[in-house]
């Protein structure tokens, strides 16, 4: 069981990347009201905090995930704050409107960095990436260009049917009406039909 394996346990959006990662996080929460180790992950949507199944009395081991802790997405972060080696993060909502739900994550310092060192480092992230995430996006605008092609083939077939070829791709069909926009049946795009041809039906 390795580290990166909480990956098994929470999908990631399509658009979503992780920036950074720490192991053995305390974190206390008001929502689940748990205490425990596990792996703190910020993305640039959400920060979770996963919790591990751990053996050993003396020596606590890592021995896999046990559940997610908490998720909470960026926008949802109201304020944070470090101290020391512990960050703090108040988190929009709870049971009224207005409420707010306290969220404290304590680094222990695993592996060669400090708790502190590992706790600054972790607050510049999350910095950068709330700001990011509060910032609004330019809105894309999807703009189709609609292209018209105006029929110029057109013969009249055995039984004095009008047969028109479509400007796309070259098929041809039937005029069935008078409407001077057709769809065309092979390629599905449109076209216009000048009104000499249809003055023709
Ligand atoms: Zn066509």
């Amino acid at each position: 069981m390795s580290y990166s394996d909480w990956r098994q346990l929470v999908s990631l959006f399509p658009d979503e990347k992780v920036i950074h990662e720490v192991s053995w996080v305390e974190c206390y929460t008001e929502m689940a009201g748990k205490y425990g180790d596990g792996r703190l992950i910020l993305t640039t949507r959400r920060i979770m905090h996963i919790n591990y199944r751990t053996t050993g009395f003396w020596t606590t081991k890592f021995a896999g995930f046990d559940s997610v802790t908490f998720e909470i997405s960026l926008d949802e972060v109201e304020t944070f704050h470090l101290s020391e080696d512990t960050i703090g993060l108040k988190k929009r909502g709870g049971l009224y409107p207005g409420a707010h739900v306290d969220i404290t994550l304590h680094f222990t310092g695993s592996n060669d960095s400090s708790s502190k060192q590992q706790a600054d480092a972790f607050y510049e992230e999350i910095s950068a990436a709330i700001i990011q995430a509060k910032t609004p996006k330019p809105i894309e605008v999807k703009q189709e260009i609609i292209q018209y092609n105006i029929v110029t083939k057109f013969d009249f077939g055995g039984k004095g049917v009008l047969k028109i070829a479509c400007p796309h791709c070259g098929a041809s069909s039937p005029l069935e009406s008078k409407s001077s926009i057709v769809l065309c049946r092979y390629c599905g795009k449109q076209y216009i039909i000048p009104k000499k041809i249809l003055d023709l039906i």
